[in-house]
């Protein structure tokens, strides 16, 4: 089958790799329709997380068809249209029974390299190298799929594909932020990052009642999606003092809780010793847990993977915030996720900019790095 592999440092390309066979009685296979680009690949495309090897496929947001499945897949049948949880979890461990997913002991192949680098190992994910998964990534012809009964959702009938498809990653990690930041009603809430994870975050707070949204970025044409598809407040920061501005627009306190969804991959490449090790700038999170009101939330949503240098712990102890973090539970959610695209209550479509054949692949990456031509996210179809 055709698929698109990391080449080596921000080289992809489109080469011939073997087809995915099951493996064990809970897989399937599924066919691509959509595999979509994701902010979390471009740490991995740099380099900049190890273990990755040329010639892995890449991709972990994605829709398809079922084509194979093993003896003991219960949920689903060949013919079935489903969108895949990008984290890989057993749905038996310890972890999956709290509901922790992403945290799943069974999830990766890599566990002594997870374990070398955070202590212990996490669940695994799509297109990742060893340390979160060592499964191949979506963007490819086919994909395997372990623990098919506890990762895969049959997408109802009146959902596209094209909106369908976020149900993957990017929307259960925005239902994500606002969970963890245990938005209430009347709350006002603070978005840093208006890519697609920032917009559903944003979302996400807003159907959970908050008073007030507003999303800070520097991409008028994602802060117009903002104001248009999300219904929160747009916040250009190369115009105002961004904490100064949130605490006018929150009764002079601050944002009660305060999300960062931009991760070190909008860090200039190559100026912090590439790979990790080399200490990761927090630009966001140090301007959100600065921003945040005494007492209140600070959200770690972006992708990280190993130290942080000037991580202001000193406004953290002294103003009593709390910071939390995680990695999408979407088992969890994306049942929810799917019903509320069922009633039009959840749109993503519109985060699709570009829509791209797989063979194009690298030019879809090329336009996502740079956020060239209003790229939130670039589809591929196979
Ligand atoms: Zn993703
Ligand atoms: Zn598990």
């Amino acid at each position: 089958m055709r698929a698109l592999c990391w080449e080596g440092t921000d080289e992809l390309a489109i080469r011939q790799v073997p087809d995915p066979e099951l493996r064990n009685a809970q897989d399937m296979i599924v066919r691509v329709r959509q595999s979509v680009t994701c902010g979390a690949d471009l740490p991995l495309l740099a380099g900049r997380i190890p273990y990755l090897a040329a010639g892995d496929v890449l991709g972990h947001e994605f829709l398809g068809e079922v084509v194979e499945v093993g003896p003991e897949v219960r949920r689903h049948r060949v013919a079935d249209r489903v969108v895949v949880c990008a984290a890989v979890a057993c749905g038996a461990c310890w972890f999956c029974r709290q509901g922790l997913f992403a945290c799943c002991d069974n999830g990766t192949a890599g566990a002594p390299e997870a374990e070398s680098a955070w202590g212990q190992p996490t669940g695994g994910c799509y297109g990742h190298p060893a340390r979160t998964g060592g499964f191949a990534g979506s963007h490819a012809e086919y994909v395997r799929v372990p623990y098919a009964d506890v990762g895969a959702f049959t997408v109802p009938e009146t959902v596209s594909d094209d909106r369908a498809v976020f149900a993957s990653d990017a929307a259960p990690t925005g239902w994500l932020g606002a969970e963890l930041g245990e938005v209430t009603p009347g709350d006002v809430v603070a978005v840093w990052g208006a890519g697609a994870v920032g917009q559903l975050t944003a979302g996400a707070a807003v159907a959970r009642g908050a008073h007030r949204v507003v999303v800070i970025d520097d991409h008028d044409d994602r802060l117009r999606m903002v104001e248009r598809h999300v219904g929160a407040e747009p916040l250009n920061y190369r115009y105002v003092d961004v904490p100064t501005e949130l605490r006018e627009r929150s009764g002079g306190r601050g944002p009660d809780v305060c999300v960062e969804a931009v991760g070190m991959a909008a860090d200039p490449p190559g100026l912090l010793g590439g790979r990790v090790g080399g200490a990761e700038r927090p630009l966001a999170l140090r301007e959100a847990v600065h921003a945040c009101r005494k007492g209140g939330t600070v959200v770690v949503l972006g992708t990280w993977t190993g130290f942080v240098d000037a991580f202001p712990l000193g406004a953290v102890m002294n103003k009593g915030l709390t910071v939390r973090s995680a990695r999408q539970h979407g088992q969890r959610w994306i049942p929810t996720l799917l019903d509320r695209m069922a009633r039009d209550e959840l749109r993503t479509e519109h985060l699709a900019t570009h829509r791209l054949p797989l063979e194009r692949g690298a030019d879809g990456y090329a336009l996502f790095r740079e956020r060239a031509d209003g790229c939130v996210r670039a589809v591929f179809t196979p």
